[in-house]
């Protein structure tokens, strides 16, 4: 017997998640801007926002806990069956029903690594083992090593497309013969946080490759394009089994009506929210050119942020960017991954990365 609660042992190894921080006040009540959570810079769109406010009358009842208007509407904007849908807060959130639906102790989950910081901690809290294998050193994924990392063991593969911090997104013609390459037993989990982003020609949807397999599952979330990320809604399209598996493991009632209701209005005006996607990626590909004509050597960007692969120096390059106005989001040792913001934002990320060559040439 010991004197205290015992807690996992497994949970000593899990990092703890980081969230972006907010800017704080500057002094003089200069601007400060918030590039640290790929989040959509936008307000809602007053017909979101009032579907919000008008699901807000019943928050004394509880919200649908089978999401069937919001699986509906998913259902018909996607072109797939309901059965296939299971939501949860985020699809963060869903990845972790479905790794509890999938692993346990001993088991072992594969992904690129650096990848979303969220991965770690989903995959330590079943017990299984996280295998990471190395990005290529243009910062993609490296599908062959990754199907090579599969064991007896591995009950999942995680593939972030576009990948979170570093930007590419995988190719339709490696995601194919990597999905030949898995075994039928083993999940290929493809996180598409920020497919509305993506304009690489090259790349498939996500949807195309789940489709008549078995072993694919899809995860979308309303927390970045559809500019939801308070709200807490994100979904998986995976074979029914796999869905229904999920739909066991979710908490009950996890999607509230606030936000079941602002999703359904986020589809219902989609061509607005994708227009403000279409202004990020237009800023997007401004910031990008600007960085590689100051001598920057950053990969492809296909979601709504930039890595600047900064070494040591991610830091120090954070902390000069706060001095300026701008919260960004420093992985130490490794490099500094900057949400596209505003357009005074943007711009003062670009002259802070001017300053910091010039002082670094
Ligand atoms: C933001 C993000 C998500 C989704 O987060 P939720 O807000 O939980 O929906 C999922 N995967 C990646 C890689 C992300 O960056």
């Amino acid at each position: 017997m010991t004197s205290r609660p015992r807690v996992r042992t497994t949970l000593d190894s899990i990092p703890t998640y980081k969230p972006g921080r907010p800017p704080s006040p500057r002094a003089g009540g200069l601007p400060a801007y918030k590039l640290s959570s790929n989040e959509n810079p936008y307000p809602p769109l007053p017909g979101v926002l009032k579907a919000a406010v008008d699901a807000a009358a019943t928050m004394n009842r509880y919200p649908d806990m089978g999401n069937t208007a919001l699986y509906d509407a998913i259902a018909q904007r996607f072109r797939v069956p309901v059965t296939s849908l299971a939501a949860g807060t985020g699809s963060v959130a869903v990845l972790y029903h479905l790794l509890q639906a999938l692993c346990t102790d001993g088991d072992e989950v594969v992904y690129a690594w650096r990848s979303f910081e969220a991965y770690p901690i989903a995959v330590g809290v079943t017990g299984a083992a996280a295998v990471h294998v190395p990005l290529k050193p243009d910062a993609r994924h490296d599908l062959d090593a990754m199907a090579d990392a599969i064991t007896e063991r591995t009950r999942a593969v995680l593939v972030c497309t576009p990948n979170n911090p570093t930007g590419p997104a995988v190719h339709r013609d490696e995601l194919l013969a990597f999905v030949d390459r898995v075994p039928p037993d083993v999940v290929v989990v493809i996180d598409e946080a920020y497919r509305e982003f993506v304009r690489d020609p090259e790349i498939i949807d996500g949807l195309e490759v789940w489709r008549g397999r078995e072993n694919v599952c899809v995860l979308r979330t309303f927390s970045k394009a559809y500019g939801m990320a308070g709200f807490r809604v994100g979904f998986a399209v995976a074979p029914e089994p796999l869905a229904d598996a999920i739909r066991k493991c979710a908490l009950p009632f996890g999607v509230s009506h606030v936000a079941q209701q602002a999703a359904i209005a986020a589809l219902a005006h989609e061509t607005e929210l994708l227009e403000q996607v279409e202004a990020v990626v237009g800023e997007r590909s401004r910031v990008h050119a600007g960085l590689r004509e100051q001598g920057w050597n950053i990969p492809d960007a296909q979601g709504n942020f930039v890595w600047l692969p900064l070494g040591e120096d991610a830091a120090a390059f954070a902390a000069a960017c706060e001095e300026a106005g701008i919260v960004v989001r420093p992985f130490p040792g490794d490099g500094v991954r900057a949400s596209l913001g505003e357009v005074e934002a943007n711009d003062l990320l670009l002259r802070v990365a001017a300053d910091w060559r010039a002082a670094h040439a």
